[in-house]
């Protein structure tokens, strides 16, 4: 990365990384948006040590959609929480699209965080008795970098683009359970992140909300948006491009999926079948 004279930092094309960023040139290129090397993590707790992570290495390109997948206690929500900058390793280090992570402070990972990454968890974690034009609009309260935002605006283009556009002013409580989880996406979004994490995003899901929730996350992916998501369902990894399967704080496999389905065609047929049809009618179809 350059600095010009102007102190702006430079993409190889000279152009402005903010801009460059917000015109997803950086997405489009091919430098790895996560490097981390030789990544351990250990809780210590009084005399016990727990090894949730021995010794991972992975790298991720601008552009992927992948699956991270083990048993429970296999060590991906820590390694999830890592690669979010919410917590930092015990050892190992890491790279985030080309800013080095390890011996930031707090603050430096807080600006990060928001500069780079947008978080969908299980519990879709909205505030209740809040519109979800105001869900979306908070990260861009917290936005630190000085840039003036019309923060309504941006909000509610976000909101479109999840397919929510006319659910501006509605409260959780007033959404589905997918249409909640599309409002936490817009919010996750709406920062223009390089790269969305996701932990168990369908966890809370019956299977047709699912499938669209998936259709969502293959969508911005085909946009430019780099993905990594969590999921213990080999149903929802199979909508992603490549699978990591973690064990005991190791990873196990690391491959990408053959037969990749696309949740808008399943979706499409869940709909055709009707408001009562199975999730077996996509077993059906394939
Ligand atoms: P997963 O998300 O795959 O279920 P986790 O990353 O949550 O796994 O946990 C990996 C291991 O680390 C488990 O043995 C878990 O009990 C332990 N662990 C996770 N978080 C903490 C913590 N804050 N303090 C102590 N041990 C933890
Ligand atoms: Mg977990």
């Amino acid at each position: 990365m350059d600095t010009d004279t102007d102190g702006l930092e430079r993409t190889l094309t000279g152009q402005p990384l903010a801009e460059a960023v917000r015109t997803k040139e950086i997405t489009m290129s091919t430098r790895p948006v996560i490097h981390i090397s030789n990544v351990k993590k250990v809780y210590t707790m009084g005399t016990n040590k727990v090894f949730a992570l021995r010794g991972v290495d992975l790298t991720v390109s601008a552009g992927e959609m992948i699956a991270v997948m083990g048993s429970s206690g296999s060590g991906k929500s820590t390694l999830m929480n890592i690669l979010g900058c919410l917590d930092v390793p015990t050892e190992g280090s890491y790279e985030l699209d080309g800013t080095r992570v390890d011996g930031l402070n707090r603050n430096q990972l807080a600006d990060l965080r928001n500069q780079k990454l947008g978080f969908v968890f299980q519990g879709f974690n909205l505030l209740s008795r809040t519109s979800a034009l105001d869900n979306v609009e908070l990260p861009l309260l917290y936005d630190r970098s000085g840039r003036k935002l019309d923060t309504r605006a941006l909000a509610t283009e976000s909101l479109r683009r999840v397919g929510l556009g006319d659910r501006l002013d509605h409260q959780p409580s007033e959404l589905s359970g997918g249409q909640q989880q599309r409002v936490a996406i817009a919010r996750a979004l709406v920062t223009q992140p390089t790269l969305l994490l996701a932990d168990e995003p369908t966890g809370n899901l019956d299977s047709h909300m699912t499938v669209e929730v998936m259709a969502l996350f293959q969508e911005l992916n085909d946009q430019g948006i780099t993905v990594l998501l969590v999921t213990h369902e080999p149903e929802v990894a199979q909508y992603a491009k490549r699978i990591v399967e973690v064990r005991d704080g190791r990873i196990l496999r690391d491959h990408p999926v053959i037969d990749r389905r696309s949740a808008a065609d399943d979706l499409a047929t869940l709909n055709a079948a009707g408001p009562d049809a199975d999730i077996a009618v996509l077993e059906e179809a394939a």
